[in-house]
């Protein structure tokens, strides 16, 4: 096989690849806007005091807090035109307006709106506002027990 074939294999083989990716996306995009959708109603009860997340399905900003004192956090897998939310109000643990002792929350901060720095990014450098979970101790081989 001349130079030339061999481009035009490889260039054949690439097309076919993308083929494929295609057909992938076309399933895989009305999925994820579906899910993307049930977690923004799933939010709009959270403020309404109606639902909750788990820790373990929010990213919690490094260090950016609401007034309230809690982090800031925005839930995994949500759409990239959602926005950062009082944990406390994801949590469905806020005290809602009208109640006593109700305290004053930031309203929703859009991602395209507001740069905040997540737990995730390298640069927080372990920083976070997640709420300290009591865990039970790790079973560890390397402890004696007797
Ligand atoms: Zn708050």
């Amino acid at each position: 096989m001349n130079k030339s074939e061999r481009i035009e294999e490889l260039r054949n083989a690439i097309r076919a690849h993308n083929a494929e990716i295609d057909k992938i996306n076309e399933e895989l995009r009305p999925l994820e806007f579906e899910h993307e959708e049930e977690i923004e109603q799933k939010i709009k009860r959270c403020h309404r005091g109606l639902d909750k997340f788990t820790p373990e399905e929010l990213v919690f900003a490094a260090t950016t807090r609401c007034h309230c004192g809690a982090g800031l956090a925005y839930v995994k897998n949500c759409s990239p035109r959602s926005s950062w939310h009082c944990s406390e109000i994801l949590l469905g643990t806020a005290i809602h307006a009208g109640l006593d002792s109700a305290k004053e929350h930031d309203g929703e901060l859009p991602f395209i709106m507001y740069n905040i720095k997540s737990e995730r990014q390298p640069s927080a450098n372990g920083m976070t506002t997640r709420p300290n979970i009591q865990q039970a101790p790790e079973p560890s081989d390397s402890v004696d027990k007797k």
